[in-house]
């Protein structure tokens, strides 16, 4: 039997597919969107279907953005020199959060798991591997410290030591398997400033 309608069913349904809500959290936002003014919900459904069609991966370190180059690539005052792996765009956000680092970012998008079938060809490895052609001084990898973000760091490493180009880690003190996104910014300058050549 039916309990709702099979349009609220429908929502809960989609809403539950989403990271991190359960059926109980969809349940509760399906009926809060529904109780919803119509402009607001119309607001809300326009806003991502924009962010959808216009957020785009920037050129150069494939960040979401909504230009060519997002605005760290773009930027005249950053050292192009010094490039920052990192998993993903919140990384990148928890450090440009800091205010002190002056390099550019790479961002994977992943990191490799043999457990979950991920390989070096399903993250944005080649395209770093591509950016080394320029001047580059110094990569920092700042994956997370999970068992994948030490495999990827190990797998970087090791390909880009032939370049002679210099391939540091930042310091661990970041607690193990955690999100980069959840560490305050004081130790996230710790780890970045006490990073180590690998
Ligand atoms: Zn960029």
């Amino acid at each position: 039997m039916d309990l709702y309608s099979g349009h609220i069913n429908k929502l809960i349904e989609e809403l539950a597919a989403l990271p991190g809500i359960g059926s109980k959290s969809a349940q509760r936002l399906a009926f809060h969107l529904i109780n919803m003014p119509g402009d607001k919900v119309r607001r809300l459904t326009e806003t991502i279907t924009a962010a959808k069609e216009n957020v785009r991966y920037c050129r150069e370190c494939f960040t979401l953005t909504d230009q060519e180059l997002c605005p760290v690539c773009a930027s005249q005052k950053r050292n192009h020199r010094i490039i920052m792996v990192v998993e993903n765009t919140r990384d990148l956000a928890a450090y440009e959060k800091t205010g002190k680092y002056e390099g550019v970012y790479h961002v994977l998008h992943g990191a490799i798991s043999p457990m979950l079938g991920i390989g070096p060809g399903d993250i944005r490895l080649k395209e770093l591997m591509g950016r080394l052609q320029g001047e580059v001084e110094e990569v920092i990898i700042a994956t997370n410290s999970s068992l994948e973000g030490e495999t990827t760091a190990m797998y970087i490493a090791k390909l880009i030591k032939p370049t002679g180009i210099k391939v540091t880690r930042i310091a661990s003190g970041v607690p193990v398997g955690g999100d980069l996104e959840y560490i305050d910014e004081v130790t996230l300058l710790r780890a970045l400033e006490g990073r180590v050549e690998l």
